[in-house]
Formats: structure tokens, sequence, C-alpha cells
């Protein structure tokens, strides 16, 4: 599994994925892996009032990756609650972002990986 943002042919990268490009309306043609990237805390907060199968407290961070010179931001898990803004973070993979039991749809259905941000230090 990658971690993936997608590229129009204009350069402009957007995460997660659009139909048209959000700046240009362009078909976003190109995908970009950011597994090897890492991206600055733009602003977190913890949830105390989760959703069902979703680990209370749940930390939430905005991040932001530079990559070649755009600016892509992504929000997800982080991986602790000690994490501040400005804080460089590195997407890791998780298996389970959430437990698959406890949801509203089928487990089936859904993916359950994905990656969580994790300080690097
Ligand atoms: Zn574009």
């Amino acid at each position: 599994m990658s971690f993936d943002a997608y590229r129009c042919p204009n350069g402009h990268i957007t995460y997660p994925s659009h139909p048209l490009c959000p700046e240009c309306g362009e078909k976003q043609t190109e995908t970009v892996d950011l597994t090897e990237e890492t991206a600055t805390v733009i602003t977190w907060t913890t949830s105390t009032a989760t959703p069902p199968g979703v680990e209370a407290p749940n930390t939430i961070a905005v991040v932001e990756f530079d990559v070649e010179g755009e600016t892509v931001r992504a929000i997800g898990q982080a991986t602790t609650d000690e994490i501040e803004i400005g804080d460089e973070v590195r997407p890791v993979y998780a298996d389970q972002l959430r437990e698959p039991g406890a949801g509203i749809r089928e487990p089936e259905s859904q993916e359950w990986d994905g990656y969580r941000f994790e300080p690097v230090l």
C-alpha cells in the first residue's frame, strides 16, 4: 500500500484525489507517493467522543507536505497526542485504523488500513 497524492498535468497536487483538479479543472492523471516524505503539523485536535470502532482519545492532525514546491495538505490520525504545531511527522502504515467489527457499514465493504502520522524525533 502506498500513501498517494494526485497530480494534474499542471503540477497541482492534492490529497485525497478529486475527479478534477480543484485548482485548474484538469483531470488528475499522476500519483505521488507520500510515504517517504515528511510533513509539518498545521493543527491538531484530540477527540474523546469518537465514532464507532475508533479508539478514544483519537488525535487527528492536519499536516502539510511540501512536494516539489507544491503544498499538499492531508488529515489523519496521529500516533500520539504528544504533538505540537510545527512538528515534523512522517506517515506510518497501520493495518487497522479502526476496528472492523464496530462500524456501521459492512466490514467487507471498506478498507481498514491506512496511514497515521508519527513525529520525527
Ligand atoms: Zn491543476
